[in-house]
């Protein structure tokens, strides 16, 4: 049997069920992740799978993979990915599976894996996938738990939270897995919520659950103003990444929430925090201010998690919306519990939300912006654009080239995950945003004419 190359990626597995993933290449993807575990000593496994509609008969043909190839499993069904990861942080081998698709459209599914307490790619899988019988081994045996009452506990041990029944929450967990828990974790931890597409559905009827997109903010901000709540969070498919909308009505981006976060950690301890390049100049700034060492990092899971632990950092996090608190939590990326430590500082403040964060410096910025190439020549064009951009400012080039200039910043990366190139401009003014923005395009039009510059 073949299976698709493309598929395996840098960070995890990715791909459309049932042309690319199925409860066929599963299994042999179970078969050859029982091979890296036992490389690892690793011979129990955490499983457990989103809410989409493929889940159910991947995940069982998974763990009979698995099973055949002598790993035991401990099963914990439809959760997100933050509580596998929690799951797995529990568990003596510190390893786990979760099936998920993430934000992806419907008929995607994937895998992202953690093997002792380390991140794997989908390449290294790939390396050691085989056609062969497997050796004849004893069954691993299965067991079946539920971990959110553990999980829900010890949030409710970890926050603070100061007459929780005076705030009110609204919660959109977009009909993906954080229905399954951000509601009744709220509701735990003592506030008036209001929910909003809570039912697990892998049809995604009402809006996708990609809180990085404006568009599928539009329900929580009408709820929101409807109830006058004093907070809106929307979660994407599998929980991982957080969205918060103000008061007001705001969407706020992660890298402002990330400035909020970092005060706060950093009133308490002083250490490091972990940012990826898309992130404004303004986070370091506060980070710095606050006492604390601000690190860029390049973009993705893998590397905020490798740096995190090198530099023991209080906290992480992407532009994307995975957050990573490393303070008193366990330093993977959790959109509930990043929910809930907003919530902790506003209920600890006689402030509003939007109050909170008018205190940080405002500046004009565009979202991730998104121009599409192809797979095959995206690290090419960034290569080329780095060696011969004439602009001058200081360059950074741990993640495609970023170059700060007095006013503002420019960003050119290749995506990890997608045949895009991604461009972010921030600056003091918005006709400086667009005047970074226009040099940035000019070159990329004088050193690589073939490509057609359409932003999206
Ligand atoms: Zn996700």
């Amino acid at each position: 049997m073949n299976i698709e190359r493309s598929i395996f990626r840098e960070y995890d597995i990715r791909g459309t069920y049932p042309e690319q993933i199925n409860e066929s290449s599963i299994k042999l993807i179970a078969h050859a992740i029982a091979i890296r575990c036992k490389k690892d000593g690793v011979n129990t496994l955490v499983v457990g799978r989103d809410g989409r509609l493929s889940g159910p008969s991947l995940l069982d043909a998974f763990c009979s993979g698995l099973l055949e190839s002598g790993i035991n499993v401990n099963n914990i069904g439809l959760v997100t990915s933050p509580l596998l990861y929690y799951a797995a942080k529990k568990s003596i081998s510190k390893s786990g599976v979760m099936i998920t698709g993430s934000h992806n459209p419907k008929n995607y599914n994937g895998i992202k894996m953690v093997i002792n307490d380390n991140p794997i790619s989908g390449t290294e899988i790939y390396s050691l996938i085989s056609n062969k019988d497997i050796d004849q081994v004893k069954n691993g045996e299965i067991e079946y738990s539920d971990i959110k009452s553990e999980y829900i506990d010890e949030v409710c041990k970890n926050i603070f939270i100061k007459k929780p029944e005076s705030l009110k929450i609204v919660l959109d967990c977009g009909n993906g897995s954080a229905g399954c828990i951000a509601p009744d974790l709220f509701k735990k931890l003592g506030f008036n919520v209001i929910e909003l597409f809570s039912e697990v559905d892998g049809n995604f009827p009402n809006h996708h659950p990609d809180p990085g997109k404006i568009e599928n903010l539009q329900d929580l901000i009408q709820k929101v103003s409807e109830h006058n709540a004093d907070i809106g969070f929307a979660f994407d498919g599998d929980g991982d990444r957080v969205g918060l909308v103000t008061n007001n009505g705001d969407l706020i981006f992660p890298d402002k929430l990330m400035m909020l976060f970092s005060k706060d950690i950093l009133s308490m301890k002083k250490g490091s925090i972990v940012f990826d390049v898309k992130c404004s100049n303004q986070l370091g700034s506060v980070i710095q201010e606050n006492g604390g060492h601000a690190i860029m990092s390049p973009t993705g899971h893998f590397h905020i998690k490798k740096s995190i632990k090198e530099n023991d950092s209080l906290l992480g996090g992407e532009m994307s919306g995975h957050i990573f608190f490393n303070d008193k939590w366990y330093g993977f990326d959790d959109g509930h519990y990043a929910a809930a430590r907003a919530t902790e500082i506003l209920a600890r403040s006689d402030k509003s939300i939007s109050e909170l964060f008018e205190e940080f410096p405002s500046s004009s910025s565009t979202p991730e912006l998104n121009i599409s190439v192809t797979d095959k020549t995206k690290f090419t064009i960034i290569n080329k654009f780095a060696d011969e951009c004439d602009l001058e400012g200081e360059k950074i080039t741990i993640d495609g080239l970023r170059i700060n200039f007095k006013n503002g910043w420019g960003l050119i990366r290749a995506s990890n995950t997608t045949p895009k190139l991604v461009l972010r401009f921030e600056a003091d003014s918005i006709d400086e945003m667009n005047n970074i923005k226009g040099l940035f395009l000019s070159e990329l039009s004088r050193i690589c004419p073939d490509i057609d510059i359409n932003l999206d």
